[in-house]
């Protein structure tokens, strides 16, 4: 069977991002007429930029957003996602959609590690959980709200797909807390994958984005993966490679 795993797709975003949030900087800090704003905006505004976001100004990153398509993701992770509060999200209806046809589920890898036995196990369960549903769909026939009802006998991993927007300073503390290894492992693994996709596009926003122990000291105490050299390592060499690649 396709293990589903996640998949993040950068739908679009803000054009030059990093043009447009040093703007927004320098909007605050100087008297210049947009026209002069303007013209500035058109020449390399990295370095300037930089330094605004190292002085705290973090608010101007506001000004850049970016739009993802997620699929292939679990209801558990959708949970854990939404809670992103400074973040728009277009989530595909259970009510809307139904699933009578069966529906597709992740499979946590743990299982998938303990072998074809414990994977059947599982995708029994799932099918039990498909059938049940069937059955309250059909037990509310011609119910107009029979698919909101009958979802209910649904599992977390029943899987969903969303369009999520969040503007690059809601990315980058989605990014420290959920590029973690302490978060569970599959919004870690979007994480890293939507990490990815902007990097490129603006490492003067992102290059120093990730999990909090990429900036200092671990945020999680004793409560520590124990691995922040090996988590440092990983996200210098994304910086870097980011940075050989235009803007
Ligand atoms: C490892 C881990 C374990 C977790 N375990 C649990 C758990 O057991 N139970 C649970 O319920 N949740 C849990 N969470 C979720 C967590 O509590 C947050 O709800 C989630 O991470 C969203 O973070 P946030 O509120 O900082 O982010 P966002 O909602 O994205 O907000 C971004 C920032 O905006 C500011 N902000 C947003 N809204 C407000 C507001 N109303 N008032 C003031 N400031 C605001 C804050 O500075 C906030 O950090 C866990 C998260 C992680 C990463």
């Amino acid at each position: 069977m396709n293990i589903l795993s996640p998949k993040a797709a950068l739908i679009t975003y803000t054009p030059d991002p990093v043009n447009v949030c040093a703007l927004a900087a320098r909007t605050c800090y100087s008297a210049l007429p947009l026209d002069e704003l303007l013209a500035k905006a058109k020449t390399d505004q990295a370095d300037f930029l930089r330094g605004v976001i190292r002085s705290g100004h973090q608010s101007v990153l506001e000004h850049a957003s970016f739009t993802f398509y997620v699929s292939d993701v679990s209801r558990a992770l959708l949970a854990q996602l939404t809670r992103h509060r400074i973040a728009s999200f277009s989530v595909q209806s259970q009510r809307y959609v139904s699933l009578s046809k069966g529906f597709d589920y992740v499979i946590p890898p743990r299982i998938a590690e303990l072998g074809p036995e414990a994977e059947a196990k599982f995708e029994a369960q799932m099918a039990q959980m498909a059938d049940w549903y069937r059955e309250w769909q059909d037990a509310f026939d011609g119910d107009r709200s029979a698919n909101e009802d009958a979802r209910f006998v649904l599992p977390n991993a029943c899987a969903t797909r969303l369009t999520m927007t969040m503007n690059a300073r809601e990315l980058i503390h989605f990014f420290s807390l959920r590029c973690c290894n302490r978060a569970q492992w599959e919004i870690r693994t979007l994480a890293e994958q939507m990490y990815r996709l902007v990097l490129p596009i603006a490492p003067a926003i992102f290059e120093n984005a990730g999990p909090g122990c990429v900036r200092g000291a671990c945020p999680e105490g004793s409560r520590s993966c124990g691995k922040a050299a090996e988590v440092k390592a990983h996200y210098a060499q994304l910086a870097q490679e980011a940075a050989r690649k235009p803007e």
